[in-house]
């Protein structure tokens, strides 16, 4: 019914058994896909240890999404391995901003610590989709990860918010410019969840604790949740969808006043 058998995936964003990427690559490979993953190298132990544990891995390749060069050389092994290979999906779930991001006042946050975070959590799905753009079979679906602070403001999340309002301009303006070919690209807006990337957020679990009381499904999110939507987009049902930001956050962002307030 997904039609995802034999179709081909480039994964980035797997650091560990907890990432949002490795339960999309577990649910990819139980609908019969094959799959290339890019890993950051001082992931590199980690990523080998759970490479055994999917068969569906057919090669794995370093890549620092940070620079035009590294980004360059994971497409130039993949292409060096597999001349002539396509990728039919392409999952880009990579985050990461600075400590002092998080620990400065947003107002005196410097370039620097400013420039890394916008790089690699916004403008790095332009970097990745220009190298994979001759390699995309005909109707890919790239697919990104955002979060609903992009919109609004959440205690905390500071420069992230405003990269992850750039990724959500970027999934618009991707989306138009690839679209006549054929090509999808999307964003899925996850509610919070446990993984490496969340664990630098202070008071991440207050707002764990927060949305599984005020959500409409009274619970949070899992990696399998994220990963069935990631699925479904990435297959021919989700032919039609493109250049959306789709929430999966058990309905917390259709909420403004908690329900407890008529207690
Ligand atoms: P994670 O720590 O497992 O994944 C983050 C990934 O980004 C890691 O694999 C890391 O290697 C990669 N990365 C960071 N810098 C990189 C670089 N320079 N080059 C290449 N890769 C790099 O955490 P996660 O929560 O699975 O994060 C995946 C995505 O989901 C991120 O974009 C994150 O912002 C987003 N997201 C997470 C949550 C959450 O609560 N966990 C909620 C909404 C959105």
């Amino acid at each position: 019914m997904l039609q995802l058998e034999g179709k081909t995936a480039l994964v980035f964003g797997v650091a560990s058994e907890d990432s949002i990427a490795w339960a999309i690559c577990n649910r990819l490979e139980e609908a019969g896909c094959k799959l290339i993953l890019g890993y950051q190298k001082r992931f590199m132990s980690r990523v080998f240890q759970l490479k055994d544990k999917l068969s569906a891995i057919e090669a794995f390749y370093p890549i620092d999404v940070a620079a035009e060069e590294t980004t360059a050389e994971f497409f130039h092994e993949w292409q060096q391995v597999s001349p002539g290979a396509k990728a039919d999906i392409v999952i880009h779930a990579i985050g990461f901003a600075p400590r002092e991001c998080f620990d400065r006042h947003m107002l005196f946050v410097e370039d620097d610590a400013l420039n890394t975070a916008m790089t690699i959590s916004a403008h790095s799905l332009q970097r990745i989709m220009r190298h994979a753009l001759p390699h995309l079979a005909p109707n890919s679906s790239t697919i990104t990860l955002t979060y609903a602070a992009s919109t609004r403001y959440v205690p905390n999340y500071g420069v992230m918010s405003i990269a992850k309002a750039a990724l959500e301009a970027w999934v618009r303006e991707l989306a138009m410019r690839v679209g006549e070919e054929g090509h999808r690209v999307n964003a899925i807006s996850s509610g919070p969840i446990r993984t490496l990337a969340a664990s630098g957020i202070p008071g991440f679990d207050d707002i764990l604790d927060h949305v599984e009381r005020n959500s409409p499904l009274r619970r949070n999110v899992n990696q399998d949740d994220v990963a069935g939507c990631a699925v479904w987009l990435s297959s021919p049902l989700g032919s039609g969808v493109t250049g959306q930001i789709i929430h999966v956050d058990a309905g917390y962002s259709s909420t403004m006043v908690p329900d407890s307030i008529s207690d």
